[in-house]
This record gives structure tokens, sequence and C-alpha cells, in this order.
């Protein structure tokens, strides 16, 4: 059981207060009507940030799943302006092939991630690069810069974890996942199940 699930709402509210600001500072972008590279830009500061210490992540939300890698939503933006989420994979795991459709940003803040990134062509998908993410680094996607890749946990035997920030509620957004023939099969991802946060103090 997570010290935070048993925590009344206040002190949740003060182990998150880290979360609490990175969403304050998104918002703040989303306010000002921010071009999509001043997200990726200024949201990789505040993500860097956000993940330079993972003591405020609950248990509830860094909890794998035996089979498959789970997405749960940290914060969904009143308006839908955006989401955050934590993304957990159990040892060995990763996700298929697949887009986003909307910028995204992505923060390690356990463990260590292999990026592969694709594109697609008349003649199907073709690798464009691969990168190893240690926790603390930061990777964008989006239509615009490159948004298609399949992400893996580096270890076989431990569990890593990133917090990513999606410019809208990605739980519910139609994507696509890919075949190396780059033919593509649509899917929404949802959200893994746990109990809501409190982020704030009201
Ligand atoms: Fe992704």
């Amino acid at each position: 059981m997570s010290a935070a699930a048993t925590l009344a709402p206040g002190a949740q509210a003060e182990q998150l207060a880290p979360l609490r600001g990175f969403v304050r500072g998104i918002a703040a972008l989303a306010d000002r009507g921010a071009p999509e590279e001043l997200f990726l830009s200024e949201g990789a500061t505040l993500l860097r940030r956000l993940v330079a210490d993972d003591r405020w992540l609950p248990d509830t939300h860094a909890a794998p799943d035996p089979e498959h890698y789970r997405q749960y939503r940290l914060y969904l933006d009143p308006a839908g302006r955006f989401s955050v989420v934590s993304f957990v994979w159990g040892p060995g795991q990763r996700t298929p092939v697949h887009d986003h459709t909307v910028w995204g940003l992505v923060g390690v803040l356990r463990g260590t991630e292999i990026v592969e990134n694709y594109e697609r062509r008349s003649d199907g998908l073709r690798l464009t690069g691969s990168e190893r993410l240690p926790a603390g680094a930061i990777d964008a996607v989006s239509p615009t810069i490159g948004d298609i890749h399949r992400v893996s946990n580096a270890f076989d035997d431990r569990v890593t974890i990133s917090i990513h920030v999606y410019g809208a509620d990605i739980g519910k957004v139609r994507r696509s996942t890919y075949d190396p023939d780059g033919s593509s099969r649509e899917f929404v991802s949802g959200y893994a199940e746990a109990p809501p946060l409190s982020l704030w103090n009201d």
C-alpha cells in the first residue's frame, strides 16, 4: 500500500508539490496560447525539473502490470488542453510501434528507456534512429518533429517509469499502431485504474 494512499488529501497535496508546480507551469503556457515549439522547449525545462527527484510519485501510480506496460493518469487539465501521465514498464516490456497525433514530452523518472524512432514511407516503416534514455533524460514527439516510435524498458530485471505530458487528453486520442510494412491499426489507450490524485488542498 502506498504511503500516499493512506495520507489525508492535504498531506498528499504536499507530497505532490513538484507535480503541482509542473502542472501550473504547463497551464500557464496553455493560458498564454503558446505554440507547440514553446510547449516543447519550456515544457522540457519544467519536465527536467520534475523528473530530477522521483520521491513525489505515489506507489499507486508506479505499479507495473505483470503482462503489459501501463499508463496512469496523473492530471487532466479541466479544459482538456493537456494531460500528465506516468508510464510504467515492467521488466522486458515494450510498446508497439505507435504515434501520438499531438505534441508530447517524455521525462525518464526511474530506470532507462530505449526509444526507436520510425518514419512511414510508401514502402513501409523505416527506422531512423534509436536512443537510450537514462533517468533524467527528456524526449519529445509530435507530428511536426517525428511522431512514430517504439519504447522499451532497457532492463529485464527492473521497472522503468517515465512521466509524460501531451497536448490533449491522451487516453482518449484516436491513434495508430504500425506494422513493419507500414500498415496501421487504430487504438485508444485509455488509462490504468488508480485512485485519483489530490493535487490541490481544496
Ligand atoms: Fe509514445
